[in-house]
């Protein structure tokens, strides 16, 4: 029920911001144009980049999404990856972030009604389950990686090569 309710969500988001689901997703370009995007909704969308040595981070934390403000903290070594479409965690860890931002920081809110409609997810799950199901599902579409073996997922969303074998098994779950 929750993943179908993130999926759905998922490409909701993704039809919004004119993806094909054949579309790999560029994640820092995709921050810039929410900033502004957003902006037209009403909504901030603010994200930083910080040195990795920041306070704000805690130990081995990559990115940071304050739930208070919505301001995500990204740190520079984890957006430079993202940046360099490099087959590493990156750009999944900034599709983390904003899936807290979307299904955290939105949520219980009439904010979130300007986004996408017809999301419920149940407040007892793992947030952080939640975040990474969100960027799971954002990234590599289901429809299109269903078909899919790990290594074409990998090279057609641009992802590690663990994100894609995670995909694939979770896919053969179902
Ligand atoms: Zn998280």
């Amino acid at each position: 029920m929750s993943r179908a309710a993130i999926r759905s969500y998922a490409m909701q988001i993704r039809k919004l911001l004119g993806y094909e689901n054949t579309d790999y997703i560029h994640a820092p370009k995709l921050f810039d144009a929410l900033s502004i995007l957003f902006a037209d909704k009403g909504l901030d969308f603010d994200f930083r980049i910080m040195p990795d040595e920041h306070e704000v981070f805690f130990d081995k934390e990559e990115a940071y999404t304050d739930m208070s403000t919505g301001i995500i903290y990204i740190k520079e070594s984890v957006m430079e990856q993202a940046c360099r479409r490099s087959y590493k965690r990156g750009a999944f860890t900034l599709i983390h972030e904003l899936g807290h931002y979307l299904l955290h920081y939105l949520q219980n809110d009439v904010r979130l009604t300007r986004v996408a409609e017809d999301v419920y997810i149940p407040a007892y799950c793992d947030p952080e389950w939640q975040a990474d199901t969100f960027a799971s599902e954002f990234l590599m579409p289901y429809d299109e990686c269903i078909m899919m073996k790990p290594e074409e997922i990998r090279k057609a969303y641009h992802v590690s090569r663990q994100a894609a074998e995670v995909r694939y098994n979770k896919i053969q779950e179902e």
